[in-house]
This record gives C-alpha cells, structure tokens and sequence, in this order.
C-alpha cells in the first residue's frame, strides 16, 4: 500500500491521461501524485536546452513582466531573490531589472552557461534546486514558476525553502490545478497530465502543504494558462476572464513566511 507524500493517509491507485497515479483519500488534501518509489525521469539522459539562441531570451515580455509586478505589488523590499528552476533565465533577468539582487538555478549547463555569458549581472548557478537551498543563505523572495509538480519530495522543498526566507519573506508558487475548471473540464485529455509532472496539486493540497510549514496565503490568482498575459488585449481579457471564472488550468500563490 502506498501513502500520501503530504498527508500520509492511505491512497487508492488511478488512471489520470495515460498515467497511473495515487490519488490521496483524506477529503482535507485529497493530493496526486505519480508513485515517487518507481518513478524514473523520462528525459533523465538528455539536457532539456540543446540549442539557445539569443532571440529566445525575451524578459520583458508580457507574461514575465506581469510575473514581477506580483510581487512588487506585495512588497517595496526589493533585497535578495532567488528563482528556481529557472530556464531560460526570463523571469529572473525581469527580477533584476528591477533592481532585486537574482539568484538564477537551473540543471540545463547549456542555459547556465549561455546565461553566464550574456547576462552576467544575475547570479546563476547550474545546480539542482534541494542542492541550491541547502548551500546558501537568505532570501526575502523566493520564487517556482512551474517547478513544485516536477519534484519527488515537495515536503522537503518547502522545509528548505522555511530555513531559507527571511521573517517576513515571500514564496511564489505557480503550478496546474488539478482541481481548476479546465482539467475537470477535459478530464483525462487535460493537457497537463504529463510524464515528467510527478506532482498533482490543487489549491486544498497545497494550502495544506505550506500551511503545516507555517505560511499564510497574501495571494492566489487562477490563471487560463501558463503564458497569461501575452499582450493581445482581446484573447487576455477572454482568457483572464474565463480563469477568473474557474475555468482555469493554473494556479499562481504567493505565501508569507510567518514571523
Ligand atoms: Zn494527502
């Protein structure tokens, strides 16, 4: 018998997409997840940016611009941030333009060192995240656009991420809705049901999550999808709208750490 990673009760197995999976019966989590104990990484052998080009980079772009001013709205204290599992690097370099001092992680070494090499003022380290906030000091902000679902342990992220903020620090988490309008909508078609997705939350397992590690949600926004804003008034409003709605397929929260 398998457990919950969050909650520990007793799961029941389940066919999600094309994935089996362990579905939580505590009604008060009620979190998915894939079977952490047999799960390989499918792409394990192969570095995620083969080939970067310059014009891939593109910070201010709506979506990533929109991804800063949350937090700027929440807080005037613009000290030491750190975004993890970064990518291509976008939302970091938006960060530091905006004058925080950036902490960029990222596994890929071809992002890294394309990174390095054409952004040098933000701080990139080619390494994987529990390694990252094992090693380092403190932040005010720290920030995983899409990185919790990918995970095999969230509950030791999340500790880590608790030693690593300040009193008073903010932690950004954006990840699909299990729970939102849009997967109920398309079932097992939804989009999100993905090999390389370990992790299945909705806004119940994730307040658990962060709530048993002593932080207080000060904002959550659904989200149509991941790329939301992009710029195009007609298609935004709609989309923005329909999320607003409940029909969304994302979920983005920004939690305090309790002082
Ligand atoms: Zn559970």
């Amino acid at each position: 018998m398998a457990f919950c990673i969050l909650c520990s009760h007793k799961t029941v197995s389940a066919c999600r997409g094309e994935l089996d999976v362990l579905e939580c019966t505590n009604d008060d989590c009620g979190h998915i997840s894939l079977d952490t104990e047999k799960f390989v990484y499918p792409y394990a052998d192969k570095d995620y940016y083969d080939h970067i080009e310059k014009s891939d980079i593109v910070p201010d772009k709506p979506f990533i611009s929109r991804r800063v001013k949350v937090i700027t709205d929440i807080t005037a204290n613009k000290g030491r941030l750190a975004e993890l599992g970064c990518g291509l690097g976008e939302t970091a370099i938006n960060f530091q333009r905006q004058h925080f001092e950036v902490w960029g992680v990222e596994e890929s070494r071809n992002a890294i060192s394309f990174l390095k090499e054409n952004y040098p003022e933000v701080n990139w380290q080619c390494n994987n995240i529990t390694d990252f906030l094992k090693e380092y000091r403190e932040f005010d902000v720290i920030t995983l656009f899409h990185v919790l679902e990918h995970v095999l342990n969230p509950k030791e992220i999340v500790g880590l991420i608790k030693e690593r903020l300040t009193p008073g620090g903010l932690v950004l988490i954006e990840v699909p809705d299990v729970h939102g309008g849009l997967a109920r909508l398309k079932g097992n078609k939804w989009e999100f049901w993905l090999p390389h997705h370990v992790q299945y939350f909705s806004r119940i397992s994730l307040s658990r999550l962060m709530e048993s590690f002593g932080f207080n949600l000060v904002y959550s926004q659904n989200m149509y999808h991941l790329g939301y804003p992009q710029g195009r008034l007609c298609r935004d409003v709609i989309h923005g709208t329909l999320a607003n709605i409940g029909l969304n397929s994302i979920l983005r929260t920004v939690w305090k750490n309790q002082q």
